[in-house]
């Protein structure tokens, strides 16, 4: 199996990321745009955290490939899509609303489970990113509802940083999602050690992102390149 995926360049761009990273820090692989034969080249090197950004993908993809992966969603959740994935979601990194993450307990409890889920922060200086501030965010983890939600667990933090070439914008915008998570953790999550994930760095920024204390990437182009 070694001497195949080093055949192949998808895998070896997986096995060559993976052996710059610390173990401490989960890999996510966006399978978003491919096809089949290429995630199975990545699964096939023992990986299983998968990654898509819409629903209708991550309901074909699961259809068609192995049920041990586990998969993320990391794009815009409309809440009428929840239940499509709540049977089987591993993480949803995408919460930006009370109203999204009581649909998601609803549904998990129906499927009784409880779900992992990020809350998304809108860190970057473009207008189109999703996710909330820490005002808002305040508000919804301060809500009398938030402490009854028993199918949901909020394990930390999503953001995605500006599309810059000035490696000192994304750095601060990275820093500012970890200041982020350690003021939340101090504030409201210091006795859940589940509240430990800060989910960022993607193909052009992760090295930076590692840097300001990611714990979870979440990659596509990288991997997938020839
Ligand atoms: C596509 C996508 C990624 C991966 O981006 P790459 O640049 O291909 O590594 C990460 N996070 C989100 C939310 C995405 O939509």
């Amino acid at each position: 199996m070694i001497i195949l995926c080093i055949l192949m360049s998808i895998s070896a761009n997986f096995l060559s990321l993976k052996s710059h990273i610390s173990e401490n820090v989960t890999i996510v692989v966006v399978s978003k745009f491919q096809e089949k034969d290429n995630i199975m080249q990545v699964y096939d090197c023992g990986h299983r955290v998968f990654a898509e950004n819409k629903v209708q993908e991550i309901l074909r993809k699961k259809d068609i490939l192995p049920p041990d992966i586990q998969w993320h969603m990391i794009g815009h959740l409309q809440r009428n899509k929840v239940k499509q994935i709540s049977p089987f979601i591993s993480m949803i990194h995408s919460v930006d609303s009370l109203k999204l993450l009581r649909e998601i307990n609803k549904q998990a409890e129906k499927d009784e489970r409880v779900i992992d889920c990020l809350l998304q922060f809108f860190i970057a200086s473009e207008e189109t990113k999703f996710g909330l501030d820490m005002k808002e965010a305040t508000q919804m983890i301060e809500d009398t509802t938030f402490s009854s939600f028993k199918h949901v667990r909020v394990c930390g933090v999503m953001g995605m940083a500006s599309f810059e070439d000035n490696t000192n914008i994304v750095r601060n915008e990275f820093k500012e999602l970890k200041n982020i998570f350690d003021n939340l953790k101090a504030k409201y999550f210091s006795d859940e050690a589940s509240f430990n994930t800060i989910s960022m760095g993607m193909t052009n920024d992760y090295n930076i992102a590692i840097e300001e204390g990611s714990t979870m990437l979440r990659i596509g182009s990288k991997i997938f390149q020839n």
